[in-house]
């Protein structure tokens, strides 16, 4: 059976122990109830290293009150075998009381990158993030970590700490894994009742539609928000958060389609905002 360590000693011991071996280490962290998005990565870092730990951690300082920490879906047993079989050697479980203790007061800030997009509507999200992941790094030290193209803008916010913090990890992005139909798979899926998971393929469709303008020859940023929006207004359980297009490296808005440009929507589908992107180089 795969290792399941439940505190910060007991990860760092078992690493200590293969550092004396001079085994190389990947890190995958992740929030749980894992899927085929998240065993992409462990793919890629069992694929890369000798040893590989997945951190499974609801992170709830990376959550508003009014969001879903409580009820997002957790399924450890799951989880394990699913590691087990990808080939990982030890999960990381914390229980929130072993990450923040009672006086716990430091937090992560980054002043670029993070107010726009997810930052705007989930104000406090990438403090929480850019907090736990330091952590994560810190307790585990990885060789390489490994994140989703899924969340771009987190994968940025992390490339741009670990420069700024100087954590001597190599960061490896991966593609997004999408269902048969194009939704990009991902725990809060499970939210989405019958109907609303057939609407919610409309992130992807109208993603791939503003791919293909833009493939044809479009450069005017506008043009294909506006097309990517119109499209999405058609699934009646639609409600859109945003749909922006930003320089991949600043995160400013773009009028003119040049260079590394993401593509981004967040969209309720009832209650569940869900999140896709393509990030298009010219
Ligand atoms: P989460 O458990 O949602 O916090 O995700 C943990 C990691 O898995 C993050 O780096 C995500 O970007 C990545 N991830 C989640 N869903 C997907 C997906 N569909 N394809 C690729 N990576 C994903």
């Amino acid at each position: 059976m795969i290792t399941i360590a439940k505190t910060v000693d007991e990860v760092r011991s078992i690493v200590k122990g293969w550092r004396k071996e001079g085994l190389s280490v990947g890190l995958v962290p992740t929030m749980g109830f894992l899927h085929e998005g998240h065993k992409s990565l462990i793919d890629a870092a069992v694929r890369d290293n000798d040893r590989v730990v997945v951190s499974v951690f609801v992170n709830p300082t990376q959550f508003a009150p009014n969001e879903d920490f409580e009820s997002y879906p957790r399924d450890l047993n799951k989880d394990a075998e699913l590691c087990e079989k990808a080939g990982a050697a030890v999960i990381f479980h914390p229980e929130p009381s072993e990450m923040y203790h009672e006086d716990y007061s430091t937090f992560v800030d980054m002043r670029t990158l993070t107010q726009v997009l997810c930052g705007k509507t989930r104000p406090i999200h990438f403090s929480g993030v850019c907090t736990v992941v330091s952590k994560l790094f810190h307790i585990v030290a990885p060789d390489r970590a490994y994140f989703g193209q899924k969340d771009a803008q987190q994968l940025a916010v992390i490339r741009h700490m670990v420069e700024d913090l100087n954590f001597d990890i190599e960061i490896v992005g991966c593609p997004i894994v999408r269902e048969a139909d194009g939704l990009a798979k991902s725990s809060r899926n499970t939210y989405l009742n019958e109907e609303e998971r057939k609407q919610a393929v409309i992130l992807s469709q109208a993603l791939k539609e503003g791919l293909s303008l833009i493939q044809q020859g479009e450069r005017d940023a506008d043009k294909v928000k506006n097309v990517v929006r119109s499209r999405i207004g058609t699934a009646p359980l639609a409600r859109i958060d945003y749909v922006e297009m930003v320089d991949f490296k600043t995160f400013e808005n773009v009028k003119e389609i040049k260079g590394e440009i993401l593509t981004a929507v967040a969209v309720y589908i009832g209650k569940t905002r869900l999140i896709d992107n393509f990030i298009w180089k010219g």
